[in-house]
C-alpha cells in the first residue's frame, strides 16, 4: 500500500487576502479567498470591510435622517 490519500487530493492551504492561512485538504492545490472566518465581519463582529471609506457609516447616517424625516408628521 502506498498511502491512504485519495487520488487528486492534496494537503493545501487556503490563503486569505487578510494574510490568514488555513491548512486544509482539497482537490485543488491552492485556494485563495478574499475573506475568511478570521476577517469576516460576521465572525469578528466588526465592520472591517474592503471598502472602508466610511461609505456604510455615511449610508447609515443618511438612512437615519430619512427615518427621522418620515416620523415627523405633516412634513411633505
Ligand atoms: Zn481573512
Amino acid at each position: 500500500m502506498k498511502d491512504n490519500t485519495h487520488p487528486g487530493y492534496y494537503e493545501t492551504v487556503i490563503r486569505c487576502a487578510c494574510g490568514n492561512e488555513i491548512p486544509t485538504g482539497s482537490t485543488k492545490k491552492e485556494i485563495r479567498v478574499e475573506i475568511c472566518s478570521k476577517c469576516h465581519p460576521f465572525y469578528t463582529g466588526k465592520q472591517k470591510l474592503v471598502d472602508s471609506a466610511g461609505r456604510i457609516e455615511r449610508f447609515l447616517k443618511k438612512y437615519e435622517k430619512f427615518q427621522n424625516k418620515e416620523e415627523k408628521p405633516g412634513e411633505k
